[in-house]
């Protein structure tokens, strides 16, 4: 695609030519069940059992600790439902979460509340932080679980999450952590961040779509959510995507490698970016004061609507994302802008840019300047919601 720039990369990324590379071979001629007893068989259960030695390796844990899953959601439904079933039984019926998790978090626990378990929704401060003091205040002699993101998607603000996990530790309560906005930039040591269970999706690091990973400390590892077969230790029921667990391997070791050197670049060109928006007048940063993932940026505009933003910004060969989610035909403002504080007409008018591994400072440039005139188009009424 030419003149196309693609800034959405907490959305999904590129798959790496390396991770497809290693992909294809178990995609065509390889295409034995990792299950079976055959040769190409055992060949396809080897790969699979190295990529969880490379994931096991970027996360310091042990290669038995990895679970791979169709993607996040499912990792995040496994890690929270069947853990606080299971702890339910042992009278644990507490669970602490926040008010900017992913969709997948904040579902399983309403889930959870509507079968009577009781929930603690922290709120985040208005930078879209998580207290760790608040957590600890909110954790119960029947809590089960305390489930707080590393890094929220829609803002790329960083959360205390190694405190939160050596909170838990003192407590003895288990901690999950969605790390999925983590993986590709921030180093994931579960060990020294006290995680008891953290999900990881490989399309968010320039794997393939389709594979999720969940570490699962040993001696916590969730009973079966999708049962019917003996993969995954029996954990984890359904034929291996062999093709789709290589190549996540092959990504996430690749992001391991070049993360700190591009955490320095793509800090810059979320810099100058921001600080050119910044010049249009009625604009903010939201969750501009605290730690930040380098790529993320975003923003609000005033008078403007997100969607409306968004598909200006398509127009020009620009692909990012509004934090408004199209729901029963209305447009909603993302419970993530809510939940900051921001009020509705700035909610709605949120844009997220997201930064990543294949973008040039020649695109930030793009960025800046077809931003600021769909800006302007919207505004003026040029450009209006479909
Ligand atoms: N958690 C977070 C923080 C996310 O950003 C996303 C996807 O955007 C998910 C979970 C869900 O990931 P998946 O698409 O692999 O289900």
């Amino acid at each position: 695609m030419t003149d196309f720039i693609y800034a959405d990369n907490a959305a999904t990324t590129r798959l790496s030519d390396k991770a497809l590379q290693g992909m294809m071979p178990w995609l065509t001629e390889q295409y034995g069940n990792a299950s079976a007893l055959y040769r190409c068989a055992r060949e396809a259960r080897h790969a699979v059992d190295q990529a969880r030695a490379a994931f096991a390796k970027g996360l310091n844990c042990s290669r038995q600790e990895i679970y791979f899953t169709s993607c996040a959601s499912e990792s995040n439904n496994w890690a929270i439902k069947s853990t606080c079933h299971a702890l339910a039984l042992k009278g644990k019926k507490h669970i602490i979460t926040d008010n900017i998790e992913h969709h997948s978090v904040l579902r399983s626990v309403e889930t959870l509340k509507a079968e009577g378990f009781e929930v603690t929704v922290i709120p985040a401060n208005a930078d879209g932080v998580i207290s760790a003091a608040d957590v600890a205040a909110a954790i119960r002699p029947d809590t089960a679980l305390v489930s707080i993101m590393a890094v929220n998607n829609e803002l790329g603000t960083v959360q205390p999450f190694a405190e939160i996990g050596k909170i838990c530790h003192e407590a003895g309560v288990l901690y999950h952590c969605d790390a999925v906005q983590a993986a590709a930039i921030l180093p994931l040591d579960v060990k020294e961040c006290c995680i008891d269970l953290l999900t990881m999706s490989a399309h968010k690091f320039h794997g393939p779509k389709g594979i999720g990973v969940l570490y699962a400390r040993r001696g916590c590892v969730p009973p079966a959510y999708i049962e019917g077969g003996e993969q995954e230790k029996g954990y984890r029921a359904g034929t291996e995507n062999v093709a789709g667990i290589v190549g996540a391997a092959i990504a996430f070791e690749e992001a391991c490698g070049w993360r700190t050197e591009e955490a320095v670049r793509l800090a810059a060109i979320r810099d100058r970016v921001q600080a050119d928006l910044l010049k249009i007048p009625g604009s903010q940063v939201n969750g501009a004061n605290v730690a930040r993932i380098p790529g993320t940026l975003s923003m609000s505009f005033e008078g403007v609507d997100g969607q409306s933003l968004v598909f200006a910004l398509d127009t020009m060969g620009i692909a990012a994302s509004s934090g408004s989610a199209c729901a029963a035909g209305s447009i909603d403002p993302s419970h993530v802008m809510l939940a900051i504080g921001l009020p509705y007409e700035l909610a709605h008018g949120s844009l997220r840019l997201s930064f990543g591994r294949y973008n040039t400072e020649e695109e930030a440039d793009r960025v800046i300047e077809c931003v600021t005139r769909a800006v302007r188009d919207v505004r003026s009424g040029i450009c209006c919601s479909v």
